[in-house]
């Protein structure tokens, strides 16, 4: 596979696109923003215009001197592996930027799954992000009950964040054009989450079973977490949830209830 491949460089050179893109992520002259990807900086320059400073994560040491033109002072370059990169190392040593930090970036397909489990570990440190993302992964983080694409990442991102689907790009608005249709998805940070939860890596736990295979019920998806039947099923009961119930029509206040239920029994 070549490098551009595997590393899911597919530039944007639109300056329309762009400047909606940096409109949408509106970084002021107190913020840090953290580009994910930064390519040959497409997105970094006109962030970096409007916002304090920019951190431009890329992996592809050819394209790191391009983001070091013009030696703009408010463009820190990371030349690193994205998932291996320490965000709270980062924010912790921009003191003057603390509880002012957006992540910001059109994303290397390939590793948006572990990357977005990876920002919502830490998403305590950033009050916004903003992605360029696979239009399918993109359709799972906005998804409501009862729609096919309702997953654990819906509800755990709903949760933390208010999430928007803002515009979809065909693949020619690329160099090279990727396979799959993008949708810029922005996610605005509640100032609390939609509900509170005693664990959060338990329920996200909890969510991973009990989506685990689609065709059976949430019950029996649910026979294989640390909860014994005796106890789901009185559960069930409780919250008047059918046996015949799949998990994707719950909603997340539901989940969380029954999460809440199991857990203090
Ligand atoms: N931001 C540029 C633009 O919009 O034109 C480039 C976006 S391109 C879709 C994704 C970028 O992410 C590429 O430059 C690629 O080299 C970089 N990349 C891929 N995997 C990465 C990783 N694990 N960590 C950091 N950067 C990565």
């Amino acid at each position: 596979m070549s490098k551009t491949k595997a590393l899911g460089q597919h530039f944007l050179n639109d300056r329309s696109i762009l400047r909606k893109i940096v409109d949408i992520t509106a970084p002021r002259k107190d913020e840090l923003v953290i580009e994910i990807g930064a390519g040959k900086g497409a997105l970094t320059f006109p962030l970096a215009d409007r916002a304090g400073r920019v951190i431009a994560i890329e992996k592809d040491k050819d394209l790191v001197p391009f983001l070091r033109e013009g030696n703009k002072e408010n463009i820190v370059v990371l030349e690193q592996d994205v998932l291996r990169v320490d965000f709270r190392n980062i924010v912790a040593g921009e003191t003057a930027f603390l509880g002012k930090v957006k992540l910001a970036g059109n994303l290397p397909y390939s590793i948006s799954s572990p990357l977005l489990f990876k920002v919502l570990k830490d998403k305590d440190l950033f009050t916004a992000c903003v992605f360029l993302l696979q239009k399918e992964v993109a359709e799972r983080l906005g998804a409501q009950p009862g729609s096919k694409d309702y997953a654990p990442l819906s509800i755990l991102f709903q949760l933390h964040f208010e999430v928007r689907l803002r515009f979809t790009l065909a693949p020619g608005a690329f160099s090279p054009p990727p396979k799959v249709r993008s949708t810029l998805v922005s996610l605005e940070k509640r100032p609390q989450p939609l509900f509170e939860i005693s664990d959060e890596d338990r329920f996200r736990r909890f969510l991973r079973t009990a989506f685990a295979q689609r065709r059976k019920t949430l019950l029996n998806n649910l026979k294989s977490s640390p909860f014994s039947i005796g106890l789901l099923r009185e559960s069930f009961l409780r919250f008047s949830l059918k046996d015949t119930v799949r998990a994707e029509q719950l909603s997340i206040g539901q989940f969380v209830a029954l999460f809440e239920t199991l857990r203090r029994a």
